[in-house]
């Protein structure tokens, strides 16, 4: 079996606009034939696992199964230090039934300022899973540190991004230019290991 992705369909598996755009982005120089599970109105799990590798891993293969194609999936989210991890696999909940990214940012800064600390630390997690209908999965995952800015500020982007400094810069992803953050994203990084898994593997 050769799990090359020349000449196939590769299904995104995400109904997150955001992050569709952002893997679409970073597929473009690959040339690949690119659909979102949302486009193709597959399911969207139920994300029950314990760790971001669980959860990409039960996203890419439940679309790869149900669309009998390669599926990659990510899953991610933001980790604050001083909240023990939180909101951390939980991200995307904290924005409620009406993902209100505002609120969510809202109550990272609350639980921030109520937690006592000076310690603003934080980092994006991302990992990835590529699937295919066989089963055979591969799973990668980057990371990337900065600290959390309260008042959020920019209006690119996506999710907590306007509350996030990565480390050696001053202004939020929500400020920075696309190409800038996925030049450092947890995203990129994971999506650089995979390539070189893709490009390394006989
Ligand atoms: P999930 O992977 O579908 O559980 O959702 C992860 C959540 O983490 C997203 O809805 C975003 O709110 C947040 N997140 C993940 N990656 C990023 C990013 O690059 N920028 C901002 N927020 C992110």
């Amino acid at each position: 079996m050769s799990y090359d992705l020349k000449n196939q369909k590769l299904i995104i598996a995400s109904h997150n606009q955001g992050k569709v755009k952002e893997i679409g982005d970073l597929l473009d120089p690959f040339g690949l034939d690119v659909i979102s599970a949302g486009a193709l109105n597959l399911p969207e799990p139920e994300e029950t696992g314990t760790s971001y590798i669980a959860n990409a891993e039960l996203k890419a293969l439940a679309a790869s199964q149900a669309a009998n194609l390669p599926a990659l999936a990510d899953d991610s989210g933001l980790s604050v230090t001083a909240l023990g991890g939180a909101p951390g696999i939980y991200s995307a909940r904290w924005a409620g039934e009406t993902k209100d990214f505002n609120y969510a940012m809202k109550r990272v800064a609350d639980a921030l300022l109520l937690s006592g600390t000076n310690d603003r630390s934080a980092e994006f997690v991302c990992a990835l899973s590529l699937a295919w209908p066989d089963g055979h999965i591969v799973s990668f995952e980057g990371r990337v540190g900065g600290t959390i800015a309260w008042p959020a500020r920019g209006d690119k982007g996506f999710g907590y991004d306007p509350i996030f400094v990565p480390t050696g810069h001053t202004i939020t992803f929500g400020e920075m230019a696309p190409e800038k953050k996925h030049a450092m994203s947890h995203r990129a990084v994971a999506f650089s290991q995979l390539v070189d898994h893709l490009t390394n593997q006989t």
